[in-house]
């Protein structure tokens, strides 16, 4: 059965994480991952049932089930339904291998979630009880190679805690190469009116560094430039959590929203739900009235989606 296109898969292959972010709002322990069946599976009835569209691979990091991603990419490699396929990572399990992967998949995105200077990076992305290597180093040691990958997109993930030097991390990434940025707030969590204010100013001076790149014809690219969502911080569309349940947007990778992913279930792989279904659900209402009900006395603000 055909229909029209859903969009955007979201398929979360696992929530285990490597990193333990101060900021990260995912629920980690005690979840299943995606078996590499599954995935086939998720990109089959995206494709076959819902038209197809984009694939954004999701964690938790998705690096840590490699053959799940693989799977998932093998699967999207020649449905043409399939547009494109962004890998979300933190970085660490990336190697030469994977970035070899990437080179030659013309679909693919490669996502790496970056704060910024090292000193930030290390503030906020916190290694696993120790025993995980240091992110910021790990990436940077890859340079050569991921400069030399096409389609490499940096998030810079901007928390409450550091938004003051959202334009100055930004300048640091980019001095390191990078010429392809998408810009994440922090989300599910509360921002004051101070570190909005910060968040604001850091993005006026990152906007001058555009105006000013493109004034001087330089290559600089902001992929949520035109991003909209009908539910601020989340991302709509069919939503494959880890455990194989569907939903229409991916509110309940928050552990503190677990009320609102049982309200937001919609079938899994086994009992997907109608093309309808999907539609109705992600471009209604129904997402953004279970974010007034859940945080009427809190500030929101706008952002794409976070790894
Ligand atoms: S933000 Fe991403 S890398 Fe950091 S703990 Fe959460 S899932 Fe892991």
């Amino acid at each position: 059965m055909s229909g029209k296109p859903a969009g955007t898969l979201i398929l979360t292959v696992t929530r285990a994480c490597n990193l333990r972010c101060t900021y990260c709002p995912t629920a980690k322990d005690g979840w299943p991952s995606l078996k590499p069946a599954d995935a086939v599976r998720a990109v089959e009835l995206f494709a076959q049932r819902y038209g197809g569209g984009d694939i954004k691979m999701f964690g938790g990091e998705p690096l840590l089930v490699p053959k799940v991603v693989r799977a998932a990419m093998e699967a999207a490699r020649d449905e043409p339904r399939i547009r494109r396929v962004y890998l979300s990572t933190n970085g660490l399990g990336l190697n030469t291998d994977w970035l070899q992967f990437i080179a030659q998949f013309p679909k693919a995105i490669l996502t790496i979630s970056m704060d910024g200077a090292p000193e930030d990076h290390r503030r906020m992305r916190v290694a696993m009880h120790g025993r995980v290597p240091d992110a910021y180093d790990h990436i940077v040691s890859l340079m050569p190679e991921l400069l030399a990958t096409p389609r490499v997109v940096i998030t810079q993930t901007v928390p409450p805690e550091t938004a003051h030097n959202a334009g100055r991390n930004f300048d640091h990434l980019r001095a390191l190469g990078f010429h392809r940025f998408n810009l994440l707030p922090g989300y599910y969590i509360a921002w004051n009116a101070d570190q909005v204010a910060n968040l604001k100013a850091g993005f006026g001076e990152i906007a001058e560094r555009y105006e000013t790149a493109w004034e001087r014809g330089e290559r600089l690219y902001l992929r949520n430039l035109f991003t909209w969502a009908p539910t601020p911080f989340f991302n709509t569309g069919l939503v494959v959590d880890s455990d194989r349940t569907i939903h229409p947007s991916n509110i309940g990778l928050s552990g503190t929203l677990d009320d609102t992913r049982n309200a937001t279930v919609v079938g899994n792989l086994d009992n997907p739900p109608t093309v309808h279904n999907v539609h109705t659900l992600c471009i209604t209402s129904h997402n953004p009235q279970i974010m007034r009900d859940k945080y009427k006395r809190r500030t929101v603000i706008g952002a794409d989606f976070c790894h």
